[in-house]
């Protein structure tokens, strides 16, 4: 089963991506597509559309857009339960020890990694960053 993650630009920035993918790795994922990428407002936007008006939304757009960040698709069994384990609670105060937000976050909204909530979510944000060429062309 695939999933899709986000290392978020401020762990981009803090110079985190390495450890926050290690960290996935050890975790039994695979990563069977990535790339570094700055989204546009507009993409910002999309992608979390779902909380549009909520009170966090610009701000979070604002974040999101604010350096490079790096989507990743991710595989293993039971991959977005078992990612969302992995991630920890979206406010690393709250996350359990352990977990990459605990470990790398810096605040509930700069917090270092997206992961997708459901499987028919995951479909779509893996549809949002990568063709299918992409998925299939790197390990036909
Ligand atoms: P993500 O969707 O990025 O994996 P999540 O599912 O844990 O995170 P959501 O409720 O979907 O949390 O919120 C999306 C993102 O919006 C959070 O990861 C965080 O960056 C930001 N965010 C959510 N709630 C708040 C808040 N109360 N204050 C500031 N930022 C927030
Ligand atoms: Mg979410």
């Amino acid at each position: 089963m695939q999933t899709l993650t986000i290392i978020k630009p401020d762990a981009v920035a803090g110079g985190k991506a390495g450890k926050v993918l290690a960290h996935l790795e050890a975790a039994g994922f695979v990563v069977r597509a990535a790339r570094m990428t700055r989204l546009s407002r507009a993409q910002a936007e999309a992608f979390y559309e779902v909380h549009k008006g909520r009170p966090f939304f610009d701000s979070l757009c604002t974040f999101m857009t604010s350096g490079p960040c790096i989507p990743m698709v991710l595989e293993r069994a039971d991959a977005v339960a078992h990612l969302r384990k992995a991630i920890g609670a979206t406010d690393p105060a709250q996350a359990e020890p352990g977990t990459i937000r605990k470990l790398f976050a810096e605040s509930k909204e700069r917090n270092a990694i997206h992961a997708s909530d459901s499987e028919d979510n995951a479909k779509r944000e893996i549809g949002f960053f990568f063709a299918e060429s992409e998925l299939k062309g790197n390990w036909a």
